[in-house]
């Protein structure tokens, strides 16, 4: 039987039209993936050399997966095959073109950090204002600038964008671009984005250099295409005009990275490109049941900018989908680890058949520790696992300083962070000085002006001064009063909160995270000490053993974010913390955009599953150092309750002990699946607020961080941070409805609840 058999006639067809542009826009698990792999092999089976193909993956694993199956089919001459992620390709080709475009051969790639570093030099030396200027939200309108491929020049001449950053008072970007450009430049560095910005220049300004690669590069094929931005989308066009032998496939319902400039357009402009497309439907899903593929077209269907697609599965119909209930979002995670435990030795399965996916990182904190408890072998994908953030441990390095001020590493850690003025040379001379006197590291910084003058001492000696504050607290405060207020006057979580960007919102929701978690420490009715000393001996036991660490990955339950998943697939999928303001995501909820960008994140999840899928939401969660209740998110609304198990019930050793009394065993914790029964609406847009009817403006002097308040306007919100002094006081408020606001107290029309 020839390999061209395993496919269906679709998509044998579309494997076998080598020549001329192809596109597959089909949903999900239909095959997209197997077609582009089949595809390449009959490509070399008829004689193509592997060197002429180009094959353009979304992420590293995604490569080496289609790698080896072709290796399976045409042999070893496929490792020639040029394949890999846009970066790691375009990288590639730099390294041997880059002298063209004034570049060495040999240049550096910037990492994140290497880029950050970089601008947060520049900010300074142009005496910004580091807030307003705050090092991420600068990288990434660079960044962004740079995917749409505006160049500093551009940049500067577009009046659109100048009027933007003028208004926003931000005026200086583009000389910062100019000098971050200019410098990389110097240092013969490209940053990720530069590799396929600077891909698109050479390629534009050296048609012998695109000659040549046009030529190579014969067949050309994107998969995940829905997902590419506007540089990637030119790059693919240019190398594509001379043979036109390209090939794309994706999937526009599941399309997720628009926050990253990935644009359904580039689909549209496909098919204007090439009006001699041809184009393939795939509307067979071979991974999942019948019953999961239904539950994803009824969440789908919400959306109304979406290409119509009728998905169907010839599979079983499997087992309906069922729904978890817990109180508490540690609650959700022991009931998840218990399920596994359950499902592996009644179906026989391994621990390699589950995937947990979550929304945010934050949430891999519950699961992480429910799973460790039950020694159940993990692997956190794309993301490392919670403990080991940086942020993380940046805030544990408080603790542990704190706790014990010989603590060496602890202190090195954290001694400069955030800046404060002490820098490496100050830090290398504390080294060099309590080595020579053979003094602790402590007990020279905690009298840091008997032993040094000049430079560094002040700053050094307000550090001890901090810190010996923090000490004197532990005595008389439980774990969390302490550890929120070494957060807050470390100056720790006003840095993460400055940063607006994606990855700064998801580092300041951790911190908060572990916050959560020790606030619910310190109110274990169960334990003596509550002390941060005793939870920092907890966290030292769940991570130290190195369980987590090399582990073999064949046997793991995989942990990862949604966006992580892509492409993916597992027998058991456990979709986590379905709830407002979490998933649909706080942040998406003012526009329809975002709001159907969520609902394909959420498609997304729901297809990776083959044979079990179970959703789970929790009815409270500590978020923002405080338990709130939450309300079902309303995609659970939104499946057709036809394939829901509706009579699944009350697994009542689930109910633990624990929550019984945290509720005062009013209620215990139920699996329940009442979907259609659960009381709330199911609005798109938050409707405008009609303030109470005794709503009146109340004096706010006595407002704390935590409180609820009403806001004329803007409704009832957590006031989750305040900072400046009276009377210019500025409340951070998260809204209900709208989310983050900042206000100053003084014109506020707010009232305390
Ligand atoms: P996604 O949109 O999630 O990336 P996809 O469209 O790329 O999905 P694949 O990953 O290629 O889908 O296929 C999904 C699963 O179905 C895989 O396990 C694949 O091997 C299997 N499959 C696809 N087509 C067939 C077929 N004709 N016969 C048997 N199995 C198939
Ligand atoms: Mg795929």
């Amino acid at each position: 039987m020839s390999y061209l058999d395993k496919l269906n006639p679709t998509q044998r067809a579309a494997a076998e039209c080598t020549e001329g542009p192809l596109m597959i826009i089909a949903g999900a698990g239909s095959g997209k993936t197997r077609v582009v792999t089949y595809r390449i092999a009959h490509l070399i089976d008829k004689g193509v050399d592997p060197f002429n193909i180009l094959s353009l993956t979304f992420t590293n694993k995604a490569a080496k997966e289609m790698r080896e199956r072709i290796t399976a089919i045409a042999g070893p001459d496929a490792k020639n095959i040029w394949m890999g992620t846009f970066h790691s390709i375009f990288a590639r080709i730099l390294r041997v073109e880059a002298e063209k475009i004034g570049y060495p051969s040999n240049f550096t790639i910037y990492d994140t950090d290497d880029s950050k570093s970089l601008l947060r030099a520049i900010i300074k030396e142009q005496q910004l204002d580091d807030k307003l200027y705050n090092v991420n939200f600068v990288l990434n309108r660079i960044s962004s600038a740079k995917n749409n491929l505006i160049s500093v020049a551009e940049y500067k001449k577009n009046e659109q964008i100048q009027a933007d950053d003028f208004s926003a008072g931000r005026g200086k970007l583009k000389d910062i671009y100019e000098i971050y450009a200019q410098r990389c430049y110097k240092a013969g560095a490209m940053d990720f984005d530069d590799l396929l910005f600077k891909t698109n220049i050479l390629l534009k300004q050296h048609p012998e250099v695109l000659h040549k690669y046009q030529h190579k590069f014969k067949y050309i094929m994107v998969d995940e295409y829905q997902d590419t931005n506007f540089s990637q989308y030119n790059i693919v066009k240019r190398l594509a005009a001379v043979h036109n032998n390209i090939c794309v496939v994706g999937d526009d319902a599941q399309s997720i990275y628009a926050f990253r400039g990935a644009t359904i357009q580039n689909i549209l402009n496909f098919e204007k490109d090439y009006p001699e497309l041809n184009i393939f439907k795939l509307e067979q899903n071979y991974r999942s049941t019948q019953n999961i593929v239904n539950v994803a077209n009824s969440v789908i269907k919400n959306n109304k900018e979406q290409l119509k697609k009728d998905v169907f599965s010839e599979n079983a119909t499997g087992e309906k989908i069922k729904v978890l209930r817990a109180f508490s979002d540690n609650e959700e995670g022991k009931i998840i680890a218990e399920s596994i435990i359950q499902e592996r030795s009644v179906h026989g399965l391994n621990y390699q058949d589950f995937a947990i996916l979550y929304r945010t990182n934050a949430q891999s904190r519950s699961m992480e520790e429910s799973l460790r408890k039950l020694n159940i072998p993990y692997k956190i994908y794309g993301g490392l696992s919670f403990y080991q953030r940086k942020e993380i441990k940046d805030l544990i390095g408080y603790f542990r300083l704190t706790v014990n001020p010989n603590d060496e590493e602890a202190l090195k850690r954290i001694i400069n962070y955030p800046v404060r003025g002490i820098g490496d040379t100050t830090l290398n001379k504390i080294i060099a000085i309590a080595g020579e006197r053979n003094l602790k590291l402590w007990e020279l910084v905690s009298d840091f002006h008997l032993h040094v003058t000049g430079r560094g001492v002040e700053q050094v000696m307000n550090f001890a001064t901090m810190i010996r504050s923090f000490q004197a607290m532990l005595s008389t405060h439980n774990a969390y009063e302490v550890a929120e207020h070494i957060a807050k006057q470390s100056g720790l979580l006003r840095e993460l909160h400055a940063d607006k960007s994606i990855e700064g919102l998801s580092r300041y929701e951790n911190v908060q995270e572990l916050l959560s978690g020790i606030k619910e420490f310190s109110e274990r009715e169960d334990i003596e000490d509550r002390g941060l000393g005793q939870f920092l001996q907890d966290v030292a036991l769940l991570t130290g053993d190195e369980n987590n660490k090399d582990k073999d990955d064949k046997n793991t339950v995989s942990l990862m974010t949604i966006h992580s998943s892509k492409g993916l697939e597992f027998p058991h999928v456990f979709i986590v913390g379905l709830e407002e303001n979490l998933f649909p995501s706080q942040m998406s909820l003012s526009s329809r955009q975002d709001l159907e960008e969520e609902r394909r994140l959420f498609y997304v999840a729901i297809t990776r599953a083959e044979r079990k899928l179970t959703l789970s939401y929790a009815s409270s969660r500590y978020r923002w150092g405080s338990l709130n209740n939450c309300e079902p998110s309303r995609f659970l609304d939104e499946v057709d309750p036809r394939y829901l198990d509706l009579e699944f019930t009350a697994n009542k050793q689930a109910a633990t002990a624990y929550s019984e009394e945290r509720v005062g065993g009013k209620e215990r914790a139920e699996f329940a699946a009442k979907p259609k029964i659960m009381a709330k609406t199911t609005q798109m847009l938050p409707k405008a607020h009609t303030p109470s009817p005794d709503f009146a403006a109340s004096d706010t002097s006595q407002l704390q961080v935590g409180m609820e308040v009403e806001h004329e306007r803007f409704g009832f919100g957590k006031v989750i941070n305040l900072e400046g002094n009276k009377p210019d006081i500025k409340a951070t408020i998260f809204f209900k409805e709208l989310g983050q606001k900042q206000l100053l107290l003084k014109f506020a029309k707010l009232r305390i609840c």
